[in-house]
């Protein structure tokens, strides 16, 4: 069966540390049946399974600095060549730089357009999240506030290594220094969207929604 160019959703979410960006690529990715690509997750797994790449991004990313280009470059450049992305993907954490931007331009063929979806909220709203967010210590799993053990494999929570509060800051402020060039670098074209992130899980995800429809219906 072949795919139809419409049907091909290849969305990028941009948004600062605590967003939602996690929660809301997920469920997207889900609903579209596409898989959902988190370049934190790729890193924290390499870091969990003591690779070469995982010791050399583990003390980057324990200080919430970014890890280097090159090495993100390729992930995404292998990643986003398995198969399994040709009926589209949720791309989450990437870009976080201009020239991670312009690599992914040159990564994608134009038989689709790269929906951009930025998601806002302000950063004390932010640091207030981060601070309370808990994951799955066993499979990595984001878990809802009020949740005291893992709703996949039953697996303890945790904080976050990166999620206290001086790492939180430097990664928000890693974050806007960063921002601005990206946001440039999309803003200008018609496949970028922004959404307010500072409502519920199902505000935000029918907002996302409509902002995606909203750029395909014009490629139709
Ligand atoms: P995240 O789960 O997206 O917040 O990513 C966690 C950490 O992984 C970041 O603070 C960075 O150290 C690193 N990281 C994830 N994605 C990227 C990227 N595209 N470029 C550079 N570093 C990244």
């Amino acid at each position: 069966m072949s795919v139809e160019t419409n049907d091909v959703v290849r969305l990028v979410m941009l948004g600062p540390p605590g967003a939602g960006k996690g929660t809301q690529a997920e469920r997207f990715a889900r609903a579209r049946g596409v898989p959902r690509v988190s370049t934190g997750d790729i890193l924290r797994e390499a870091v969990q399974a003591g690779t070469e790449m995982g010791r050399a991004a583990r003390e980057v990313m324990d200080a919430g600095g970014l890890v280097g280009d090159e090495i993100m470059i390729g992930i995404v450049t292998e990643r986003l060549g398995r198969p399994d992305t040709r009926a589209g993907f949720v791309l989450e954490g990437f870009p976080r730089t201009v020239a991670q931007a312009k690599a992914l331009d040159g990564i994608l063929d134009d038989t689709a357009p790269l929906v951009v979806v930025d998601i806002e909220v302000a950063e004390d709203v932010l640091v207030k999240r981060l601070q309370i967010r808990r994951i799955c210590s066993a499979c990595g799993w984001t878990a809802p506030p009020g949740t005291s053990v893992c709703a996949k494999c039953g697996g303890p929570l945790v904080q976050r290594r990166d999620d206290n509060e001086a790492i939180v800051r430097e990664r928000l402020s890693v974050y806007a220094r960063s921002t601005q060039a990206i946001l440039d670098f999309y803003q200008r074209r018609d496949t970028f969207r922004s959404v307010d992130g500072d409502q519920t899980e199902e505000g935000v995800a029918a907002d996302l929604a409509a902002a995606v429809a909203s750029v395909l219906g014009g490629f139709r």
